[in-house]
């Protein structure tokens, strides 16, 4: 039992904006772990690249053009993942956005599509593969929060409001689903070097220092740091955790004064 504790071969993952950033650095370590991978994003060519470096690494690799605020869309995404590979065991809802604004300047419009991104994606995606995931006896999803689940940042009403939510939303899925055998967890990162909080460190100015200084391993974090927590949660390592929040923030969340 415990040489397979973390096996994943034979699964079969679709990792939701998996084209780059944490998406990739979680889909590489399912990858590493034996899992076949959907990586499912809007750019692709930019799937095109993550996939041939996962199939170097000799995993079982397709891409999906998917938009996660469609329903439509993310319905077609969960049919291709079984088209290609006749199950689907994980997924990870990773898709994200953000748009920087005060409140009071916000548009509804850019509220809405931070809404739909953020919160309704992984909603419909976890919807979409349900269905399979029963069929088969179980599997597992992954969210993504944020360190605006616990606190807050002026520039970022939409943001926050939806890494908040999403805490929740796993909640519900994992005490509607335990029933299913289908486990529900949501990961915390701390402040990763990704293309969302590059454009942010040039946005603000300090911003950089600031959570250097702030973050107890004394680094941004790097996408390759969320391969663990995948494989973890993704495993049966995992089978009896359900409906919890997980920091990965080299200690960003618990450093007081
Ligand atoms: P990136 O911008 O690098 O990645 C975001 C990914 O989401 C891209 O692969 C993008 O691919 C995809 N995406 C965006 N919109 C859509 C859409 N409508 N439909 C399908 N795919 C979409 O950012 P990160 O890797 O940093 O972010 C990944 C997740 O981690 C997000 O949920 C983010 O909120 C969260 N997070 C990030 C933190 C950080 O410090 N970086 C901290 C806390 C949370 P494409 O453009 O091809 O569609």
């Amino acid at each position: 039992m415990t040489s397979s504790l973390f096996d994943l071969a034979g699964r079969v993952a679709v990792v939701t904006g998996g084209n780059g950033g944490i998406g990739l650095g979680m889909a590489t370590g399912l990858a590493r772990a034996g899992a076949a991978i959907v990586i499912a994003a809007r750019d692709q060519k930019k799937s095109a690249d993550a996939a041939e470096g996962l199939q170097k690494l000799g995993a079982r690799v397709a891409t999906v053009e998917v938009d996660v605020q469609d329903q439509d869309s993310v319905r077609r995404m969960a049919q291709a993942a079984l088209d290609r590979f006749q199950r689907i065991d994980i997924l990870v809802a990773n898709a994200g956005i953000n748009i920087r604004r005060p409140p009071e300047d916000f548009a509804a419009a850019e509220w809405q599509k931070v809404l739909d991104v953020n919160l309704s994606g992984p909603f419909f995606c976890a919807q979409a593969v349900h269905p399979a995931m029963k069929a088969q006896g179980g599997g597992k999803i992954i969210t993504i929060g944020s360190m605006m689940s616990i606190f807050a940042m002026p520039m970022a009403p939409a943001y926050g409001a939806t890494k908040g939510a999403v805490v929740q939303l796993t909640r519900s899925l994992a005490t509607a689903w335990a029933k299913d055998n289908i486990q529900v967890n949501c990961v915390l990162p701390g402040w990763i070097d990704t293309n969302l909080t590059r454009q942010a460190r040039k946005e603000v100015s300090g911003l950089h220092e600031r959570i250097l200084a702030r973050t107890p391993a004394g680094r941004w974090g790097d996408p390759v740091d969320f391969a663990g927590i995948a494989v973890f949660l993704a495993s049966h390592a995992s089978d009896f955790l359900t409906g919890t929040a997980i920091p990965v923030d080299g200690g960003y969340s618990v450093l007081g004064g």
